[in-house]
């Protein structure tokens, strides 16, 4: 590819008022660490190129074509409870966006350096491991078919920045349907610009749910689209073991899919009540409570949404309490939305007849609670036992009464084991591939993992190593950062 990428700069005309012109800091020595080629390839991008100098610079955000405009993007967002009325990109760039059959993908950059937006005493820069992570964690959460950014590169700049300790900087190059939060929606609310409130609401709605655009309501449309896509991404949250760790307005995407994996986890043993993050003290943002965060979020969208729900922008006019009353129904669809989406899925990894599910699902998750099994093994390994209609010997005997009830069922094990990853971003094992990296400059371990991850329902005899899960002690002293 001789010239560079056709990168328009949609969001950034359209809303000049909702985004500053940013630059990516200067990069010393640039090395691309991972290239994402399937990834590339999709976009339309060629990734030998992508590997050039040129395409270094281009990912980077150094060349990029005349008519784009490189952005931080404005947003407000409760974090942990607490409203902050301006967050903004302070570490992340907007280059420009793609069009890949006919949608508009963003290029973003993260740990790009600092914007207007920075937050004081932060550099803007990101470290090495936390990119790496969230590389691995968006790409294993996309094989999972769950909806989420994705990753294209890893490049070190050649910066060092004093975290805890002295780190190579990195910056991240992701891709995803927009930007536009929840956390963006209450900036614009808190602008008062009932005019600006209608634009962001009918592009959101153009860009991300297109045919709900002849809506006499958009806005109440918009809350309902987001309403339905959250709660099937909070459903597969659940079945994955994700416990996201800072689930703030700020976020949570408009279009439904997941971003900003920081103190990102997995479960371990099956826990409710299961917590990695470092800064969540209170358990906010816990396993089991995610789907009520969600709502709570989505009650916090409805609220910024009220007045173009109560003025749509033609003759009709809605009063206060009718626009509450409806947007109140529009959230509350979240818990039947999630409820729905939760039970098919779960009806597929148990491989029975639906009906059967709902009894036998909750005794399961009773009995996995109370014998502290590991999720992803118990699941990964019912495929044997379907297939073996023999139950593991060193079962703890609830379990085994349990497997008994199933077996009868007759399920389809074939339909188990499409369902049920075997291989997923384990915590320890994470920290292994951060530490050969950042520590040894060894990637080797990294991208087994990643190929292990991405492809993750088939086991593999030299992935053997990378079902095991790591020790309860292990497990509940371990910690995440959110890697600012
Ligand atoms: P996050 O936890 O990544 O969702 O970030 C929350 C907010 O803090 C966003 O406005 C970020 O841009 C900002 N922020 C996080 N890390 C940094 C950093 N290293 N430098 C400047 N701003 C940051
Ligand atoms: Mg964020």
């Amino acid at each position: 590819m001789s010239s560079l990428p056709n990168l328009t700069s949609n969001y950034a005309e359209v809303f000049p008022e909702l985004v500053k012109a940013a630059t990516t800091a200067s990069s010393p020595e640039p090395k691309l660490i991972v290239l994402n080629h399937q990834l590339a390839r999709e976009l339309g991008l060629d990734p030998q190129w992508l590997a050039t100098d040129e395409g270094i610079d281009f990912l980077l955000g150094h060349q990029l074509p005349d008519s784009t405009t490189a952005v931080a993007q404005a947003y407000a967002g409760h974090q942990f409870g607490g409203y902050a009325p301006l967050l903004g990109d302070g570490r992340a760039i907007l280059t420009g966006e793609l069009t890949v059959d006919d949608q508009l993908i963003d290029i973003h950059i993260k740990g790009s350096g600092p914007t207007p937006f920075s937050r004081p005493g932060s550099d803007g820069y990101a470290a090495l491991g936390p990119m790496l992570r969230e590389y691995l964690v968006s790409e294993a959460v996309h094989a999972q078919g769950i909806p989420t950014s994705r990753a294209l590169a890893v490049i070190t700049t050649g910066r060092r920045i004093l975290r805890e300790t002295e780190q190579p900087a990195a910056v991240l190059i992701r891709t995803g349907p927009s930007h536009i939060r929840v956390g963006t929606f209450q900036y614009v609310r808190a602008q008062n610009d009932l005019e600006l409130l209608q634009r962001l609401t009918n592009y959101s709605l153009q860009r991300h749910y297109p045919d709900a655009t002849d809506s006499l309501n958009p806005a109440l449309a918009l809350l309902e689209q987001v309403v339905d896509r959250q709660a099937s991404l909070l459903a597969d949250w659940m079945h994955a073991g994700i416990i996201h760790g800072v689930m703030n307005t700020d976020n949570m995407t408009i279009a439904g899919h997941s971003i900003d994996f920081g103190p990102v986890a997995f479960l371990d043993a099956f826990d409710p009540n299961a917590v990695f993050s470092s800064i969540d003290f209170a358990g906010r943002y816990a396993y089991g409570n995610q789907p009520v965060i969600a709502e709570w979020n989505l009650a916090r969208f409805a609220e910024a949404l009220l007045p173009a729900i109560m003025q749509p922008g033609n003759e009709q006019v809605m009063s206060q309490d009718e626009a509450v009353r409806q947007a109140t129904e529009a959230v509350v669809a979240f818990r039947h939305g999630y409820s729905a989406s939760w039970a098919t899925t779960f009806n597929r990894r148990l491989g029975i007849p639906q009906a059967a599910t709902a009894e036998i699902g909750t005794e399961l998750l009773e009995q996995l609670r109370a014998t502290n099994a590991d999720f992803t093994a118990f699941f990964a390994n019912l495929a044997d036992v379907a297939r073996s209609e023999s139950i593991p010997e060193d079962i703890a005997p609830e379990l085994a009464t349990w497997y008994e009830q199933w077996l009868q069922l007759q399920p389809n094990a074939d339909q188990v084991a499409e369902h049920n990853p075997v291989y997923v971003p384990r915590n320890h094992l994470v920290e292994e591939a951060l530490t050969a990296a950042v520590s040894e400059h060894d990637f080797s371990v990294f991208h087994a993992l990643l190929a292990a991850v991405t492809d993750p329902y088939e086991r593999k005899d030299a992935s053997a190593h990378l079902e095991q899960p790591a020790s309860m002690a292990y497990s509940l002293n371990y910690q995440t950062f959110c890697g600012t």
